[in-house]
This record gives structure tokens, C-alpha cells and sequence, in this order.
């Protein structure tokens, strides 16, 4: 073998390259020949190739924005082009081709034809585009926890601050230590409400939560959380009207949790609220679930912080910019409560000024918890009938 079998061992190689794909095109970029691979990769038999121009295998996007037209003119003019970009198959699916196109010349520099050589990089463009997303997620979750951290500052600065004033006015004005002793419990409640939150956060990430489990009327921590939250609604002077079904409402779960999530929810709602709002509660049952709708006409919520209420340190732009309190915690552990219960919360809002609304669904007690437990009617001020026992 020699120098001059080079050409023939050249044409073997572009017919034989099992990954590359080859075409030669003429100057007007039509498809004069191409290797078996390329019509493997394109789908199509080498007849239906021939003749084709080239633009034919680009995505409609590049071929409208005159892309194939633009490689061609960049290979005739300088050196080869190199070209990534998504290409058509003949079944309309589409590959990342990575490769390049040089403008053949001959001995006088004129161009007599392109060649092209690409191969499928799918693979190699999805494994680029998981770490992309996972290092955008990963920047993402530093810059909440960064926000975060920030508006915790905030959080515990703002107590602490008015503990040091109390201090300062005690001393001043000792006829003051009852007054300054309340705004002292109230500051302390606000600064262990905010430790407990965190230390859920912590508990939840490392799956050391642990839910005491009994089966109850789900009424009995809706209760508790109107009431917890009844000096909230009365500052901001709210309307709250409940409608909540007049049988018990049998869960199994944490009634401490479900309390919580009550309680962040409507607390959400009056903060969210502007002074003077109406907050609507309704509990009812349907399909083996108890279903809970906290609604307010609030500040709503717009379309794009929607799908992310729920996630760790989410908060919205109008919560920062009304610097209510909280730190984009509370929905995320409402959720999490909930679906460690096996139920499912959902946020519906028409936008901002539209006030918003919460759904937590969570399965009734089955039959055999009904039976196990000896359940009494909690509330005497409810007109209750056991739903599985009517009155006789
Ligand atoms: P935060 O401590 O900021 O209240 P949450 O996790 O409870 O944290 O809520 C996350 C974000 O969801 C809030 O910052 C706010 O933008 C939005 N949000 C929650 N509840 C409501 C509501 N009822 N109306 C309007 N926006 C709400």
C-alpha cells in the first residue's frame, strides 16, 4: 500500500465511519452523496437523500432564521464551520448534531462543493442540560438559603430589639413592668414560634419528624387554630366566616400538626390580607376525604410564585416588599405535615389583588379506626351526630 491508495482507503473510511455521518453537497448546498450512517441517523434511504438540499434536515426554527444558508456562506468564505445544533429526522424527531462543514476548493480557490460531518450527541446534550438544571437548582436553593438567612436576621433582630427597649422603659418608668411585661410574652412567643419552625425544618429534612397518630375530629385543631389565631384577625380587623360541616370529621393524624397547619394558613391569610379583609374557612367531606379551604381576598398570589409557594424559603416579592414577618418556611412545612398524613394541599390564586385560596385534603378514618376508637363528641357547643351513627 502507498500514497496512492490513500484516496480509495479515504472512501472506504467515509462509507465504513459507523458514528459519523458524511455528505458532500454541491456549491448550491444540494445532497450529491452521503454515507450509510447518515442515512441511519436522518432515517431516510441514500435515494431520498440525493438531490435534497440540505436546509431540509435543519429544525424549521434555524431554516427560517436562514442558518443552513449562513453555515454554507461562513464555510465558501473561511475556514470550516463548527455547528451544534438540533437536526431533523425523517420522521420529524430531532438529534443534537455536533460537527462541522468545510467549503471544498479546488486548485484556484473556487468552491466546487461542501462536505459535512456530524455525529448524534443527544446523549452527551441531555447529560449537559441534568447538570446545567442541577447546578441552576443547586445556585438557586444558596441564594434562598442566602435570602434566608438574611430575613432571619431580621426576624430575630426585630424581638430582640424591642426585649432591649422594654429593659431600658422598666428601668425608667418602673410603674411601666406590666404593660412592658406583655409586649415581653408576646416578643418570647414570636422567638420560640420562630426556633420551633426551624427546628421542624431541621427535623423534617433529616426524616426525624415524629407524628403522634390518633384518630379525632378534624374540627377539634381547626378550633384550636381559629382561636390561636383570633388576636391576628381581630389587629387586622378581618372578617372570618366558618362554614364547617356539623358531623365530626374523622382523621387519623397528628392533631398538634394539623392544628399548625391550620393555624400558618390562616395566619398567612391575615397577613396576606390587607386590614379590614374576609377570610373564609370551610371544611366538608367527599370521596373518603375531609376537604379544607382557607380563602381570603387578599393580595393573591401572581402566576409565576404560584408553583412555588410550597418550596423551602419562598417569598413572594409582595411579602418582602409589605416586610410582613416570616421567613418562607410555614408553607413548606404545611405541606410536608400534610403529606406525611398521606393527604395533599393546593394553592389556587387569580393573581394579585384576587385574594388567594388553600385546599388541604386529608383521608377520613377508615371503619376499622372508627371502631377502635371510643369517640366523644368534643364540642358541646356543636349540634354533632356521629355520621356513621344518625340519630334514632
Ligand atoms: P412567609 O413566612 O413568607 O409567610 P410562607 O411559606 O408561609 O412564608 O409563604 C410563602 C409565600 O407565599 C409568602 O411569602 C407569600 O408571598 C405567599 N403567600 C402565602 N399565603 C398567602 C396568602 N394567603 N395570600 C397571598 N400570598 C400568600
Amino acid at each position: 500500500m502507498n500514497e496512492k491508495d490513500v484516496p480509495a482507503l479515504l472512501a472506504l473510511f467515509a462509507q465504513q465511519s459507523s458514528e459519523n455521518a458524511l455528505l458532500i453537497m454541491d456549491p448550491a448546498g444540494a445532497i450529491v452523496w452521503c454515507n450509510g450512517t447518515c442515512e441511519r441517523l436522518f432515517g431516510y434511504p441514500g435515494s431520498e437523500l440525493r438531490g435534497r438540499p440540505l436546509r431540509s434536515l435543519f429544525t424549521p426554527e434555524d431554516a427560517d432564521k436562514r442558518i443552513p444558508e449562513y453555515e454554507l456562506h461562513v464555510a465558501a468564505h473561511s475556514e470550516d464551520v463548527n455547528n451544534d445544533r438540533w437536526m431533523l429526522r425523517a420522521d420529524g424527531s430531532r438529534f443534537w448534531a455536533t460537527g462541522n462543514t468545510v467549503g471544498l476548493r479546488n486548485k484556484e480557490g473556487k468552491v466546487t462543493g461542501f462536505a459535512k460531518i456530524l455525529r448524534d450527541s443527544t446523549d452527551v446534550k441531555e447529560q449537559l442540560e441534568t447538570l446545567r438544571n442541577q447546578l441552576k437548582s443547586v445556585a438557586d436553593s444558596d441564594q434562598h438559603k442566602t435570602r434566608f438567612l438574611a430575613t432571619l436576621s431580621h426576624e430575630v433582630r426585630n424581638p430582640l430589639s424591642a426585649l432591649a427597649s422594654g429593659v431600658e422603659i422598666m428601668r425608667q418608668q418602673p410603674a411601666m413592668v406590666s404593660d412592658t411585661l406583655g409586649m415581653f410574652e408576646r416578643q418570647l412567643k414570636h422567638l420560640y414560634r420562630l426556633a420551633e419552625d426551624l427546628l421542624d425544618v431541621a427535623r423534617i429534612s433529616t426524616g426525624k419528624v415524629k407524628l403522634a397518630f390518633q384518630v379525632h375530629d378534624i374540627r377539634e385543631p381547626i378550633a384550636n387554630a381559629v382561636e390561636s389565631v383570633s388576636p391576628l384577625l381581630a389587629g387586622r380587623r378581618h372578617r372570618i366566616d366558618q362554614h364547617i360541616l356539623d358531623v365530626p370529621l374523622l382523621v387519623r393524624a397528628d392533631p398538634i400538626r394539623l392544628e399548625q397547619v391550620f393555624s400558618n394558613l390562616l395566619a398567612n391569610s391575615a397577613k396576606y390580607t390587607p386590614e379590614g379583609g374576609q377570610i373564609e374557612l370551610r371544611a366538608s367531606t367527599g370521596a373518603g376525604e375531609v376537604w379544607v379551604h382557607v380563602i381570603d381576598n387578599g393580595i393573591g398570589i401572581p402566576p409565576e410564585t404560584l408553583p412555588h409557594v410550597f418550596d423551602l424559603f419562598t417569598r413572594g416579592d409582595s411579602a418582602s416588599a409589605q416586610a410582613t414577618d416570616g421567613l418562607g418556611i410555614g408553607l413548606s412545612l404545611v405541606r410536608e405535615f400534610i403529606e406525611l398524613h398521606g393527604g395533599s394541599v393546593q394553592v389556587r390564586s387569580d393573581g394579585p389583588g384576587k385574594g388567594s385560596e388553600f385546599t388541604v385534603r386529608l383521608p377520613l378514618a377508615d371503619a376499622t379506626d372508627r371502631m377502635a376508637t371510643s369517640y366523644n363528641t368534643p364540642r358541646s357547643t356543636d349540634t354533632s351526630v356521629d355520621a356513621a351513627q344518625p340519630e334514632s
